[in-house]
């Protein structure tokens, strides 16, 4: 008896499956795309070839699915397609345009080596800048030299020191001259100079100041941001400044600045005088000689564009 009864019930479950497998299956046949590249493969694919291919048609409604409703796929960013595979059917996952775009846009991003920077810096582009009357000139400038290095990387550019009262837009200039040049392929480094004079103390217990200084003086374009912001000391001023300018400046590597100070109140009011308060005239000399054979000063007006303060 119980033998019989449960007979019944597996016929009825496999009724029931079948069931569900012929309702699953009417819903994929009857799909839009499904129908059209059956109709457009007909000469290829025979019934019982279609027949073969349920499972895979079957995965790319079910996937089409999940990609329209943004939900649950098996690789977001791409999208199903149906194509032929050896006289059946198969499944490929093609790039959405927004996965390329994004694609396209961290590789940029990977050009632009910020150091202590403002996290959102990579971002911005030279069409995020306003031309106002004020910034006309620093644009031109910013213009010419993206223009001038493009067309011969291997030649001397001169850079530019960005000089302007705090919260005018250097840093975010800066960032967004970088973005452009990545755009072309090219690497920049950013940093922020006091921040890196800090690290560079740091170092010298673990012994990889050599290492680091190496690293920032050889990268192919060069952005010190806030120069002057802090207090330098003579170390930092002549051992890893200076080493980094004299290197630049024999092999000719483009560099910027941005500093809240112009280029006369760095010499004078910033790198004469060391730590210990002695004056230093000739040795801030020296570096402005650097910092003037490598880039020209522009000064930036405006109002504080920062709104948290
Ligand atoms: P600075 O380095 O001169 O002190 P920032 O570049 O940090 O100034 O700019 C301060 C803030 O103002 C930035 O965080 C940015 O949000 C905004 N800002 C700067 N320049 C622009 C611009 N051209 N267009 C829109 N917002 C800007
Ligand atoms: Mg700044």
């Amino acid at each position: 008896m119980d033998n019989v009864g449960d007979n019944l019930r597996q016929m009825m479950d496999r009724n029931e499956l079948n069931k569900r497998y012929q309702t699953l299956m009417n819903e994929v046949m009857n799909d839009p795309d499904v129908r059209r590249f059956l109709a457009e493969n007909r000469s290829v694919l025979d019934d019982e070839a279609i027949q073969r291919s349920s499972s895979e048609l079957y995965e790319y409604v079910q996937e089409k699915k999940k990609f329209q409703q943004k939900k649950g796929m098996l690789a977001p960013g791409y999208r199903p397609q149906l194509i032929l595979n050896h006289k059946r059917v198969g499944v490929t996952y093609v790039p959405t345009p927004e996965l390329l775009e994004r694609q396209r846009e961290n590789e940029i991003k990977s050009r632009i080596r910020s150091m202590d920077m403002p996290k959102d810096i990579r971002d911005v582009t030279l069409a995020d800048i306003e031309i106002t009357v004020e910034r006309q000139e620093v644009l031109g400038k910013v213009f010419a030299f993206i223009e001038e290095y493009l067309e011969a990387p291997k030649k001397f550019h001169k850079g530019l020191y960005l000089e302007g009262p705090f919260g005018v837009g250097k840093t975010y200039l800066l960032g967004a001259i970088a973005h452009e040049l990545a755009e072309n392929g090219f690497v920049t480094t950013l940093m922020h100079f006091p921040s890196f004079a800090v690290e560079m103390k740091q170092s010298i217990s673990q012994n990889t100041t050599g290492e680091k200084i190496d690293a920032v003086k050889r990268a192919p374009i060069l952005m010190l941001d806030d120069i002057g912001a802090d207090s330098m000391s003579s170390w930092i001023r002549d051992d890893v400044l200076g080493v980094i300018l004299q290197y630049r400046m024999q092999e000719q590597l483009p560099t910027f600045f941005s500093s809240n100070f112009n280029m006369k109140q760095l010499e004078e009011e910033h790198l004469t005088v060391s730590q210990r308060g002695e004056d230093e005239p000739l040795k801030a000399k020296r570096i402005m000689e650097r910092i003037r054979f490598l880039a020209e000063e522009v000064s930036m007006k405006g109002e504080n564009r920062r709104h948290t303060e």
